[in-house]
C-alpha cells in the first residue's frame, strides 16, 4: 500500500497539504474559507462525479470551475491525450495539433484572424492587455468592478475613492505604480461610462470586460451597456477586449461575442479550450496580434506555450461538442434547470441567474443583481448553510457564494431534477 491508500480521509490529507502548501490548496477558493470546513480532497471522477477521499460520491455541478464541458475523464478526450503523450509530451517547437487548434479556434470565434497559445487564463489576459498597449502606445487600462482577469499585478486593483478614477491595490504586494494605469468602473453604470470616456478615453490602450461576468456572481448586463463601450471604444481608439475564459466555447460555438453580436478587437480563453489541461489563448485581428514579437514589438512567450498533449485535449474536447452536438445538450439542460429551479427560487426568497449552461443562485428576495455591489452579504450566509446539507446529500456546489455553477454534457435531465429537489428541500428547512 502507497501512503495514499492507508491515509484515507479528506481531513487527513488536508492537514498534510497544510503543513508544506499555504492553506493547503494550490489555489486559495479550494481552502472552503468563505464556507467553512475541511475541502473535500478530491481523488478521482468520472463523467458528472467526482469521488473524494472519504469515499463519497458526488453529483458535480463546479466541473473545475469551468474546463470540464463534457464531464470529467471523457473517454474522446482521454485517448487524445495518450495518443499525444505517446509522441511526446513536450519539444519547444510547432507541432500538427496547435495548428490544428488554432485554425480551429479561429474559424470557431468571430474576433479571431489570429491566436497565440499560453497555459492560463491569467497568462492569456495579461498578454492580450500588452498587445493592446504595444499596439497603441497607451498605458492606462479600464476594468469593471466585478469582473475577474486572472491574478497579474494590473487586474488586482479595486475603484480609487471619490472621483478619482486611479485605481488601487486590491492586494498586498501590487504596486501602487501598478494600479495607477488601471481604472476601475462599476459594471451597468452608463453615466459613469461616459464620464470617463469623456476625460480619459484618448489615454486608453483598452477596455477589459467579461461579456457575461461570472466570477461574482452571474452579472448579466443589458445589451446597451456593451454596445455602448464598444463604440467608445471605437471612437477612442482605445482596444475592446472580451475575456471569454469562461464563456468561450462554453455559452456558443463563438463565446459570447457570437451571442452578443458585439465583436472586440482581442479575446482571451481559457478553461474549455483546453479540454481539461492548463491551456489558455489570446487572439484578434491580425494588425494586432502581428504586434507580437517575433513579428512585431510586443515580446511574450512560454517554453510549455502550445504543449502538444494540451493542444490535443483542447481539440479533442471541441471536436466532441462539434460532433455530439454538446452545446444544444446543456443549452437545453440549462432551459430544463431554469424552469424548474428559478420557481423554486422565488419561492424561498432567492432567484436565478442563468445564461446557457452557467447558473448561479441569488440568494435574496427580487432580481438577480448587474452589479456585484448589489450582492448583499446575507447571501453569502444562507449559501454557506445551503453548501453544506448539499454536500451531506452528496451534490457538489462551488465553495463560495459568488462562485456559479455548470453543466456539461455529462449530465442529464434527472441530474438536474435532483439538484433542484435537494436545493428546494434545503432552502426549505432555513
Ligand atoms: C478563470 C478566469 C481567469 C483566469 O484564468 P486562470 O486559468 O485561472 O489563470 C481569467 N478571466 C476569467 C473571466 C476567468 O473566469
Amino acid at each position: 500500500m502507497n501512503k495514499l491508500d492507508k491515509t484515507k480521509s479528506s481531513q487527513e490529507l488536508y492537514e498534510r497539504a497544510c503543513a508544506v502548501l499555504p492553506g493547503g490548496v494550490s489555489s486559495p477558493v479550494r481552502a472552503y474559507r468563505s464556507v467553512g470546513g475541511t475541502p473535500r480532497v478530491i481523488e478521482r471522477a468520472k463523467g458528472a462525479y467526482v469521488t473524494d477521499a472519504d469515499g463519497n460520491e458526488l453529483l458535480d455541478f463546479v466541473c473545475s470551475w469551468g474546463p470540464l464541458i463534457l464531464g470529467h475523464a471523457n473517454p474522446a478526450v482521454l485517448a487524445a491525450i495518450t495518443i499525444a503523450a505517446e509522441r511526446g509530451t513536450t519539444f519547444g517547437a510547432p507541432t500538427p495539433f496547435e495548428v490544428e487548434l488554432a485554425e480551429r479556434v479561429v474559424s470557431m470565434h468571430p474576433a479571431l484572424d489570429m491566436v497565440r497559445f499560453v497555459s492560463s487564463g491569467t497568462e492569456a489576459v495579461m498578454s492580450a492587455v500588452r498587445t493592446a498597449r504595444g499596439f497603441t502606445g497607451r498605458d492606462l487600462i479600464l476594468k469593471f468592478s466585478g469582473c475577474y482577469h486572472g491574478h497579474a499585478d494590473h487586474f488586482l486593483v479595486a475603484a480609487g475613492s471619490g472621483l478619482a478614477t486611479f485605481g488601487t491595490p486590491s492586494s498586498a504586494g501590487v504596486p501602487a505604480a501598478f494600479a495607477e494605469q488601471t481604472a476601475v468602473l462599476p459594471l451597468a453604470d452608463m453615466q459613469a461610462l461616459e464620464d470617463f470616456f469623456k476625460t480619459r478615453g484618448d489615454e486608453l490602450a483598452c477596455a477589459l470586460i467579461e461579456p457575461l461576468p461570472a466570477n461574482n456572481g452571474l452579472l448579466i448586463q443589458r445589451p446597451e451597456f456593451l454596445t455602448r463601450l464598444r463604440e467608445l471604444c471605437t471612437k477612442h481608439g482605445a482596444m475592446l477586449l472580451f475575456d471569454e475564459v469562461i464563456t468561450g466555447f462554453r455559452v456558443a460555438p463563438g463565446g459570447f461575442t457570437e451571442l452578443s453580436g458585439i465583436t472586440p478587437d482581442l479575446a482571451t480563453f481559457g478553461k474549455v479550450i483546453g479540454g481539461g489541461l492548463p491551456v489558455g489563448a489570446f487572439g484578434g485581428r491580425a494588425e494586432l496580434m502581428n504586434v507580437l514579437s517575433p513579428d512585431g514589438p510586443v515580446y511574450q512567450a512560454g517554453t510549455l506555450s502550445g504543449n502538444p498533449v494540451a493542444m490535443a485535449a483542447g481539440l479533442a474536447a471541441l471536436d466532441q461538442l462539434e460532433r455530439g452536438g454538446g452545446w444544444k445538450h446543456i443549452n437545453k439542460l440549462g432551459d430544463e434547470l431554469d424552469d424548474a429551479l428559478r420557481p423554486v427560487l422565488q419561492s424561498h426568497g432567492a432567484n436565478l441567474a442563468r445564461v446557457g449552461s452557467i447558473f448561479w443562485m441569488s440568494l435574496a428576495e427580487g432580481e438577480a443583481p448587474r452589479t456585484a455591489e448589489c450582492i448583499p452579504s446575507s447571501a453569502a450566509d444562507r449559501y454557506t448553510g445551503l453548501f453544506h446539507k448539499m454536500l451531506e446529500r452528496g451534490i457538489a456546489l462551488a465553495p463560495s457564494a459568488y462562485e456559479v455553477g455548470f453543466l456539461s454534457t455529462a449530465h442529464t435531465s434527472e441530474h438536474v431534477r435532483e439538484l433542484v429537489t435537494a436545493i428546494d428541500e434545503v432552502l426549505a428547512l432555513e
